[in-house]
């Protein structure tokens, strides 16, 4: 096996490296410096742990593969103390990781939740009270979020720029759009998180594309459809062809904030990294071991053996255990463990790539949003956060999301070297949003490349049976046939957690 393509497809490309400094690549540009992760080292650190000698051999009941949410809830859910928890990474997180400048950390991904519904999830919303995350509010029947200050007030909380005009919203004021709310209104309260909640007699809706729904049910036009497709591919990573009519709808009613004002967005300047953190500080640090590559995973006398490549210091480990938890991404199971692969091998997943612009203080944006939209031919440039809503008092970082087709992981591989263009263009696309050139005004550029970053929910996907159990290793993670969202990674690890914890 190429070691370097297995470092890629097992999402690592980029997160590898994204939180050892030294790793990190600083090419220096005319006016600042732009920070990408490369994997290259740890690539030829791979290649060659396998003739390395094993040093260590750790036992332990469970082992748990990864630290993103899925795998940190499956940490603070398990029954026991005895387990530890492998990340590759040198900070936790996955798709929910921080970037850290001068000690303040700003979000690389996923960046905001919304109040939680009562019908939601008991598990989910028990594990979130636990860590002082959410509290019930009675009155209204909603979970609130604890710490209130990270609440988006709601006159900056968005504004699209579609084509070259600023609107209030993604979704344009419309007769279509009043018509596409009254068609899934019988919907609502019916479609809660976690996904596995929803009852079986709306899986028909898994059946067909959300595109040949609203086709079915409205006379759409492009227009509508590219506003559509804008918010699909920044929840799901997938278009209203390629996704579910299940996953669609789920999006417009699971999370009511269109018609509910008391449902409120909570966006933290660390994005979801606040929950990890929440997750990291409930768990015994030294049962967290960041920089430990699980490259092999095999089943032998009734027990698990894990190979283990320490990224940091170079070295190979064992960990032997009763159970395991994979809470990695499921494409690279066909090198860790195939014969688990097959009930993985349909998903497909998109690349995505978030871009950190640093900005000088003395630069006026007036009119900032928290998220700024952007509609334009460029169909991979899903908009911009600003900080400075998050928290004024910090230095402004302007916060950019691609998500590039699914079949375009290899372009982004690119990406580790060849990044000016992309660059080059975000601030230039950030300069027509505010009518400013601010390219003046950028002092650092990080760029976080998320190879398989989101599982795209396509017809099927969420209704199809998959044993999430064999021979003792459960897995978890949003592709288990789960919506790429928080609230379900989540409720996976803790599903995860409980099947081992019950063996
Ligand atoms: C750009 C982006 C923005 C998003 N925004 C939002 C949002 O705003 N709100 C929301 O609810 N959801 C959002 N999501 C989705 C959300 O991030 C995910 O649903 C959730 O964080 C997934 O968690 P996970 O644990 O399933 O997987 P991941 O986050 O992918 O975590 C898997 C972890 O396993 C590690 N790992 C993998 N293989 C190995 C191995 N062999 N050995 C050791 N470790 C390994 C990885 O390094 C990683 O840390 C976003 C996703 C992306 C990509």
């Amino acid at each position: 096996m190429d070691r370097r393509q297995f470092l890629y497809l097992s999402g690592g490309l980029i997160t590898i490296a994204s939180c050892k400094k030294s790793d990190r690549e600083v090419k220096s540009r005319p006016n600042f410096p732009i920070h990408i992760d490369s994997n290259s080292a740890t690539g030829h650190l791979v290649k060659s742990a396998v003739q390395l000698p094993v040093t260590t051999t750790l036992t332990t009941e469970t082992l748990v593969v990864g630290g993103g949410i899925s795998g940190m809830a499956a940490a603070c859910s398990l029954s026991s103390n005895d387990f530890i928890v492998c990340e590759l990474n040198s900070s936790l997180g996955g798709t929910s990781s921080a970037l850290s400048i001068n000690n303040v950390f700003y979000s690389q991904g996923a960046h905001y939740e919304h109040t939680y519904l009562h019908n939601y999830g008991y598990e989910g919303l028990e594990l979130l009270k636990k860590l002082d995350v959410i509290k019930f509010n009675s009155y209204t029947n909603l979970w609130n979020f604890v710490d209130q200050q990270h609440l988006v007030p709601s006159h900056q909380e968005e504004a699209c720029y579609v084509h070259g005009e600023m609107k209030s919203s993604v979704l344009l004021n419309s007769e279509l759009r009043k018509n596409f709310f009254d068609l899934i209104r019988s919907f609502r309260g019916k479609l809660p998180l976690p996904s596995t909640l929803i009852s079986s007699e709306l899986h028909y809706l898994d059946q067909i594309t959300f595109f040949e729904y609203l086709d079915k049910y409205l006379p759409i036009d492009n227009t509508f459809i590219n506003a559509i497709d804008y918010q699909m591919l920044d929840d799901y990573g997938g278009t209203t062809k390629q996704i579910s009519a299940l996953a669609g709808i789920h999006y417009y009613t699971c999370r009511p904030y269109y018609t509910n004002k008391n449902i409120k967005t909570f966006s933290p300047t660390e994005g979801n990294y606040y929950f990890i953190n929440k997750m990291k500080n409930y768990v015994p640090s030294s049962n967290i071991h960041c920089n430990h590559l699980v490259f092999e995973l095999k089943r032998e006398n009734e027990k698990w053996q894990a190979d283990i490549l320490d990224t940091k210091n170079g070295v190979r480990k064992k960990v032997v255990s009763n159970t395991v938890i994979y809470a990695g991404q499921k494409h690279a199971l066909q090198y860790i463990n195939p014969t688990s692969f097959h009930q993985f091998n349909d998903i497909s997943y998109t690349p995505w790539v978030v871009i950190n612009i640093m900005l000088t203080d003395d630069i006026a944006l007036p009119n900032s949003k928290w998220q700024n939209d952007f509609i334009s031919t460029d169909t991979t440039f899903l908009g911009f956060s600003d900080s400075k809503i998050q928290n004024p008092k910090n230095d402004r970082v302007l916060t950019a999301y691609y998500c590039f087709p699914d079949m375009h992981h290899y372009s982004v591989q690119n990406l580790e070297t060849s990044y000016d263009s992309i660059v080059h263009e975000t601030i230039k696309k950030m300069s027509a949003y505010y009518k400013k050139d601010i390219s003046r005004a950028v002092r650092e550029v990080f760029i976080k490349l998320l190879g398989h970053a989101m599982p795209i929910p396509q017809p099927g996907y969420l209704t199809k049976p998959r044993n999430l159990l064999i021979d003792d290793l459960a897995f978890a993670g949003a592709d288990t046939g789960r919506l790429p969202l928080l609230f379900d990674a989540l409720d996976s690890g803790i599903q995860a957690a409980k099947t081992v914890s019950n063996i």
